[in-house]
C-alpha cells in the first residue's frame, strides 16, 4: 500500500481565485501529493467549462511539483478511497463557511472514519472573494483579473 500522504482539495473553481490559491500554497507544503478536484455535478451549471477550470488550476500551479489536478463526480470520500487520500483540505473565510464546513467534515468522516478534514484560513484580503461574485462581475462585464491568480488574464477576453 502507498505510504505517500495525499491529501484532496475539492471545490468548483469556476473559476479558481487568489483564495482558493493561497489554500492551496499552505497546505501543499505538508503533503508528498495534494489533489486539487474539480467536483463535476451534473444538477448544477458552471460558467466555465471543465477544460477551462483544469487549465487555469494547472496554470496557477505550474511551479509546485507535487499539485495533481483531477476531476471527480459523485461523493468526495469516494473520491479520496480511490486516490489513497486521508486529508480532506478546506478554506474558511467566515463563520458562515465553518458552520458549512464543520457539517460536511463531520459529515464526511462519519461516512468514512480514516479521512481527516482541515481547514485553513484564509488571507484576510481574500476573505471577500469567492466565485460566486466573481461570476456575477462578470456578468456584467465588470473587471476581475484582481482576484484572480496572477497567471489569469480574463478581463480583455473577447
Ligand atoms: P464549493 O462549491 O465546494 O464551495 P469552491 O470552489 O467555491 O467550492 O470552494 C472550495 C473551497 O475553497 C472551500 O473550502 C471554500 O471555503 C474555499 N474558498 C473559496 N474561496 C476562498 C477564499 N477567498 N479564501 C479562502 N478559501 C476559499
Amino acid at each position: 500500500m502507498s505510504k505517500k500522504k495525499i491529501a484532496v482539495f475539492p471545490g468548483s473553481f469556476d473559476p479558481i481565485t487568489k483564495g482558493h490559491e493561497s489554500i492551496v500554497r499552505k497546505a501543499a507544503p505538508l503533503f508528498d501529493e495534494l489533489i486539487v478536484a474539480i467536483g463535476q455535478n451534473s444538477e448544477k451549471s458552471y460558467m466555465f467549462d471543465l477544460d477551462q477550470r483544469k487549465k487555469w488550476i494547472l496554470e496557477t500551479f505550474k511551479d509546485l511539483s507535487n499539485i495533481k489536478v483531477d476531476a471527480y463526480s459523485g461523493l468526495t470520500v469516494d473520491f479520496c478511497k480511490k486516490k489513497n487520500a486521508f486529508f480532506i483540505v478546506r478554506g474558511l473565510r467566515s463563520s458562515s463557511d465553518y458552520n458549512y464546513e464543520k457539517n460536511i467534515g463531520l459529515m464526511n468522516k462519519t461516512l468514512n472514519s480514516k479521512i481527516e478534514t482541515l481547514l485553513f484560513l484564509a488571507e484576510p484580503e481574500h476573505i471577500m472573494i469567492s466565485s460566486s461574485v466573481i461570476r456575477e462581475i462578470i456578468s456584467y462585464n465588470g473587471k476581475v483579473d484582481q482576484f484572480l491568480p496572477e497567471c489569469i488574464k480574463i478581463d480583455n477576453r473577447e
